[in-house]
C-alpha cells in the first residue's frame, strides 16, 4: 500500500465551480485538501496557513458563493467508515467527515444496520450533517446522533462533542454560530436504535404505503421510497445548479398563524409542540407568484418554489438578488422575514 503524502496537498487559484452544487464561478487563493487528522495538525502548526481565516468545505451543497475566496479552503477529504460497537438496544457507527453522505447511508443499511433511511440522498458529505443538523421526511441528524470528534483551530486541540454539546436545533447547531469556522469536525458517530421502527408520518411516505399496499415496510424499502420522492421533486444539482431548499421554513406565534390565516385561509403550517405554528416557506414563496420565475440567470425552480437554481452561467450575486426580492415580497404580503438556509460566503 503507497504510504499517505507528508506534505500538505495546497492548490492556487483554485477553481470552485465543481466544489459548489449551485455551480457559482469563484476560486479560492489557496485550497488545503485535508485527508487526515494529521493534516489539519500541519495547516495549524503551518506559520501562514495556521493563523489565516478559514472556509471550510465540504461537498459545497448548502453554500452560495459570491465573491472568490480570499479565505484558506480547508477541503474536507478525511474518509473511513466502522462499526464501533453493538449493545443491546443500538448500533453505534462511525464516518470520516470526508464520506459522501448518501454513499454512507446506503452502506449502513446494506451492513443491516437501519435508522438512516429517511436522510437518503442528501448532498454533501458527512462532516458537514451535524452543521445544519440536516432532516428530511421526518427524521434529523439530532435523533441518530452519538458524538463527534473535531480540530479546535484556535487551540489545535482535537475535541468530543456530544448532543447536548452540538446545541442542535431546526437547520442549526453550534457549528452555525460561535463555533462557525473554528472547528473542523474530522468523524461522526451514530446511534442506530433496536429494535428499529420505521418513521412513516410524513405524508409523502403515507402516500407510499397507501399507494403500494405495503404496511409493513422494510428500511431499505423506506430508503428507495425516500430516493424515488426525492428524484421527482427536486433538481439533480448535476444537471441544474441549486442548494436544495434556498429558505428555511419560519415559526410564527399561534396569534400571528391566526391572523395570516384570516387573509390566506389555504396556507400550509404545522403545529409544534410549544405551541408555535411552522408555515411552508416554499407556499409563501408560491402565493407571491415566485414559482418559475427568473430574475437575471437565477431563477426559482418550477416543481418546487424553496429551490432557487442556476439557470446558467449565474453568479453568486444574482442568486442572492433573487433571494432578497423574494424576501420582500414575503415580508411585503404576510409580514414574514424568510432566513436563508444555505451559507452565504
Ligand atoms: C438538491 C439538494 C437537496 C438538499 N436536501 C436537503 C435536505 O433534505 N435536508 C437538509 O438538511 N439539507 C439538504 N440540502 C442541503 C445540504 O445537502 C446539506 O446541508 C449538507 O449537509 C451539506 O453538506 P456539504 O458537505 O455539501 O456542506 P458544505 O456546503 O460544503 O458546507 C456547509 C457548511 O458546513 C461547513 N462545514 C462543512 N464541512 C464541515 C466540517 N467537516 N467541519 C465543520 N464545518 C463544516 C461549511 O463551512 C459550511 O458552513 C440539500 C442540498 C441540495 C443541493
Amino acid at each position: 500500500m503507497p504510504s499517505p503524502p507528508v506534505t500538505l496537498q495546497v492548490e492556487h487559484r483554485a477553481s470552485l465551480r465543481a466544489h459548489n452544487s449551485f455551480g457559482l464561478p469563484a476560486s479560492a487563493a489557496t485550497l488545503v485538501r485535508v485527508a487526515s487528522v494529521a493534516d489539519l495538525r500541519r495547516v495549524v502548526d503551518h506559520p501562514q496557513y495556521g493563523v489565516a481565516p478559514k472556509l471550510i468545505l465540504g461537498g459545497g451543497s448548502n453554500l452560495v458563493l459570491t465573491r472568490d475566496v480570499e479565505a484558506l479552503v480547508l477541503k474536507i477529504e478525511i474518509p473511513g467508515r466502522r462499526r464501533v460497537r453493538e449493545t443491546d438496544d443500538a448500533w453505534i457507527v462511525e464516518a470520516g467527515a470526508g464520506e459522501n453522505w448518501h454513499a454512507f447511508v446506503e452502506w449502513t443499511l446494506a451492513q443491516g444496520w437501519p435508522g438512516l433511511e429517511n436522510l437518503a440522498l442528501i448532498p454533501g458529505l458527512v462532516g458537514a450533517a451535524p452543521v445544519q443538523n440536516i432532516g428530511a421526511y421526518g427524521v434529523e441528524l439530532k435523533d441518530r446522533f452519538e458524538s463527534l470528534d473535531a480540530l479546535d483551530l484556535v487551540t489545535g486541540r482535537m475535541v468530543t462533542l456530544d448532543a447536548a454539546m452540538c446545541h442542535f436545533g431546526y437547520r442549526d447547531s453550534v457549528f452555525k454560530q460561535h463555533l462557525a469556522g473554528k472547528s473542523v469536525i474530522t468523524a461522526v458517530r451514530f446511534r442506530l436504535p433496536k429494535p428499529w421502527t420505521p418513521v412513516l408520518g410524513y405524508l409523502e411516505l403515507e402516500r407510499c404505503v397507501a399507494e403500494s399496499g405495503n404496511f409493513t415496510p422494510g428500511a431499505r424499502t423506506i430508503f428507495d421510497w425516500v430516493v424515488a420522492i426525492r428524484r421527482a421533486k427536486l433538481p439533480d444539482p448535476a444537471l441544474i445548479g441549486n442548494a436544495g431548499s434556498f429558505f428555511k421554513n419560519p415559526v410564527v406565534s399561534a396569534e400571528q398563524c391566526r391572523d395570516i390565516i384570516g387573509r390566506d385561509p389555504e396556507i400550509v403550517h404545522y403545529p409544534l409542540p410549544d405551541g408555535r405554528i411552522k408555515l411552508a416557506a416554499g407556499w409563501l414563496i408560491d402565493a407571491c407568484g415566485w414559482k418559475g420565475k427568473s430574475l437575471g440567470r437565477a431563477g426559482v425552480y418550477e416543481r418546487q418554489a424553496l429551490v432557487l437554481v442556476n439557470r446558467g452561467g449565474a453568479s453568486g450575486a444574482e442568486v442572492v438578488m433573487l433571494a432578497r426580492a423574494i424576501q420582500e415580497s414575503v415580508y411585503g404580503r404576510f409580514g414574514i422575514r424568510l432566513e436563508p438556509e444555505p451559507v452565504i460566503v
